[in-house]
């Protein structure tokens, strides 16, 4: 059977759903997205979710087609209709379709779509193992703050790692990592200190690292927002990534080189097991 997705207004099924050439998200990028997480059926962090997403488009001075509550019901109409229990439900606004300029059309209405993917997040495969990751130079713009659907950088460094024989790639600038390639990344110090980058323009502001981050400071785990080197990395205790979809985890190689054991660490491992309470608790 095939997903319902919701189209500007309209719950249809998804060969059904269309949107326009002169749609600016098409054309330009000119749009941006959110993914929130589903488990039990229910949306994760959902708010911070949409808290980030008007961020982004302030920043981009577009609109949204509905308000913050039409759209909280949109996404839990969309999850009962697709009967999603466990998986990331996407949502992406663009400024609309208007015939092809630079300048921001006057009068485009902004679109408004979202669908849904199951996916096994707390049994997944991927985390058991850990990730083999490599470096690759970030070649993104300035603003990685602003979650904009223009992902050709990180769908390369993605495809180079897969072509390398890795899981995923980590970017970095002036000899220092910035993140992964859709996930905030993350080192553990032989004194167990947990260091990752400062938030700023050169990162997104990940909403699963602020409850991480949130949850080691319980925990009593120290941290350091800094930037940290490949080097630094590649010396680590442990490593790790998050995102809505992946929680935490581990990276268990850096360009070849095993990290610690070269399997999940027990810290990564504590964090995942503490997030995933949680969330399901939330
Ligand atoms: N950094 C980048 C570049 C990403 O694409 C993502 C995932 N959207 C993240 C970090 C993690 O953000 P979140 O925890 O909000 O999913």
């Amino acid at each position: 059977m095939s997903r319902t997705v919701y189209v500007n207004g309209d719950f249809l099924p998804e060969e059904d759903a269309r949107i326009s050439v002169f749609d600016r998200g098409f054309l330009f990028a000119d749009g941006v997205y959110e993914v929130s997480t589903v488990l039990e059926g229910r949306l994760i962090d959902n708010e911070a979710h949409l808290i980030r997403l008007q961020r982004s488009l302030d920043e981009l001075k577009m609109g949204c087609p509905v308000t913050k509550d039409e759209l909280v019901e949109l996404q839990k109409e969309l999850i009962r209709r697709n009967n999603l229990v466990e998986g990331g439900l996407y949502l992406q606004v663009t400024r609309g379709a208007a015939d092809r300029e630079f300048g921001f059309p006057r009068d485009a209405k902004p679109s408004l779509v979202m669908f849904t993917q199951v996916k096994n997040l707390i049994n997944s495969p991927v985390a058991e193992k850990g990730l083999k990751v490599i470096s690759v130079p970030d070649i993104r713009w300035q603003r990685r703050d602003i979650k904009s659907v223009g992902l050709l950088a990180p769908a390369l460094a993605k495809q180079a790692a897969v072509d390398a024989g890795a899981d995923d790639a980590w970017m970095y600038e002036d000899g220092f990592v910035t993140e992964g390639s859709s996930n905030n990344a993350y080192i553990i110090t032989k004194a167990g200190v947990i260091v990752t980058r400062h938030l700023g323009n050169e990162i997104l502001h990940g909403i699963t690292r602020r409850s991480v981050l949130a949850l080691a400071a319980e925990n009593n785990i120290t941290i350091e927002e800094r930037p940290f080197t490949l080097e630094e990395a590649a010396d680590a205790a442990e490593a790790f990534v998050t995102s809505a979809t992946t929680f935490v985890t581990a990276v268990v190689s850096l360009d070849g080189k095993q990290i610690g054991s070269g399997k999940p660490g027990p810290l990564a491992n504590r964090l995942r097991q503490l997030y995933i309470e949680q969330a399901l608790k939330s």
